[in-house]
């Protein structure tokens, strides 16, 4: 089939966002009786990404699913998400564990308005509040547990993680059932604007008009904004209801992840279960597993689940804001390509101290990771 160069909808990047649009809009052509067109020159719906599938963040992530966040507006939406995820649990790589978030007292009020809400939408969770009682409940499953400074537990029994590279690659044969159409390698330089809106997407490959763009591209969004001519700054009106002026529009966050090369059963529950997500954040001191000297006093969390496709224990920490001036972060070569983004020593230290700090089966294990 030749390149296009007209689409109804264009849709830049297949990662988890833009193939999830891609679907979508084949589904709801597909619900007016419409077939996507797709002729030589022109498409309706196109995905086209300069990489391939799943090469950004999508195909990196730890692919953890929760319905788990402090703004209330994400409470109906992730448990509409979490319904996709068990639409077809195989196409989507989807391991349906549940996901505990374990915290200290300073998360209590906040948690347990997550747990408010989650029963007010009839999404299933167990919360458990108090010291002991989140003691029991968590050596009812694992009878190491150990974790220390932990005064809440909330249990999602619904929700887990996908393999994140394979659930990219199930969405994108759910978007091609459509209709859609994928186009890998090819690299976005710029677009065409005329009154006032964007027509036509200038690639490497060619321009390809288009009556509706998507941008979602991820990380590199901030290189599409300065393509199109965006503001550096913007004016934010705060909670306070006061106008903040001049604030930057962009900042990078990086996450560190590590994978611990050990037997994945290791993290089996005590019934013999795979485990669901665990979650763990607390201020109780943090030491090292290997001399015993202190990592961290302040508040620190991690979180971690078995993975049998690299056949160790997966997970992250808390993701850092970079002090690098926004404009000269590299964001390619992305994730673990990058020199600047390779997780080193002082991480794996890290978690796998914090891994020991949760249950006693971790002590002892070398650090043996990937970033
Ligand atoms: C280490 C890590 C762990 C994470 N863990 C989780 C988790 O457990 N759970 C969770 O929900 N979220 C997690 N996230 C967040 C999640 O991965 C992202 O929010 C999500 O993957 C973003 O998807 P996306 O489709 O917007 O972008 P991406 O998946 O990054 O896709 C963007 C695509 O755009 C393409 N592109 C970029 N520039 C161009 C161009 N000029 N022309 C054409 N194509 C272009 C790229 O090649 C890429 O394929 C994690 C993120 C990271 C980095």
């Amino acid at each position: 089939m030749a390149f296009p160069n007209r689409a109804k909808y264009l849709i830049i990047g297949a990662g988890i966002h833009g193939l999830s649009a891609a679907w979508h809009l084949g589904l709801a052509m597909q619900a007016k009786g419409q077939t996507p067109r797709n002729e030589d020159g022109a498409t309706d719906i196109l995905v086209i990404d300069k990489g391939g599938i799943a090469s950004g963040a999508s195909g990196i992530a730890c692919g953890v699913v929760r319905n788990n966040y402090f703004q209330p507006a994400m409470r109906e939406l992730m448990a509409h998400s979490v319904g996709i995820w068990e639409s077809d649990a195989e196409a989507f790589s989807y391991h349906r564990v549940g996901y505990m978030q374990i915290s200290p007292e300073s998360m209590h009020a906040d948690v347990a308005q997550i747990a408010k809400e989650q029963k007010e939408i009839g999404y299933t969770s167990t919360f458990v509040e108090g010291e002991a009682d989140s003691m029991a409940y968590m050596r009812d499953m694992f009878d190491d547990w150990q974790a220390k400074g932990i005064t809440s537990v909330l249990h999602e029994t619904r929700g887990g993680y996908a393999n994140n590279t394979a659930a990219i690659y199930g969405l994108a044969g759910k978007a091609e059932a459509t209709g859609a159409r994928i186009l890998t390698g090819v690299t976005v330089t710029g677009f065409k604007t005329g009154g006032g809106a964007v027509t036509a997407v200038e690639t490497d490959r060619g321009v390809i008009e288009a009556e509706n763009v998507v941008v979602a591209v991820g990380p590199w969004v901030k290189t599409f904004w300065d393509m199109l001519g965006l503001p550096k700054t913007v004016d934010i009106k705060g909670a306070d209801g006061k106008m903040h002026t001049d604030i930057p529009m962009w900042e990078y966050w990086s996450l560190q992840e590590g994978t611990l090369g050990v037997d994945p059963d290791l993290q089996k529950t005590n019934r013999g279960r795979m485990p669901p997500v665990i979650h763990v954040d607390t201020d109780a001191p943090l030491y090292s597993d290997v001399d015993g000297s202190l990592i961290t006093d302040q508040l620190w969390g991690i979180y971690y689940k078995p993975d049998t496709n690299f056949g160790g224990i997966q997970g992250g920490a808390m993701p850092f804001k970079l002090e690098t001036n926004p404009d000269d972060v590299a964001v390619d070569p992305y994730g673990p390509e990058s020199p600047d983004f390779v997780v080193g020593d002082e991480f794996a230290h890290m978690w796998c101290s914090a891994l020991a700090f949760c249950q006693k089966r971790f002590e002892g294990q070398t650090p043996k990771y990937k970033n």
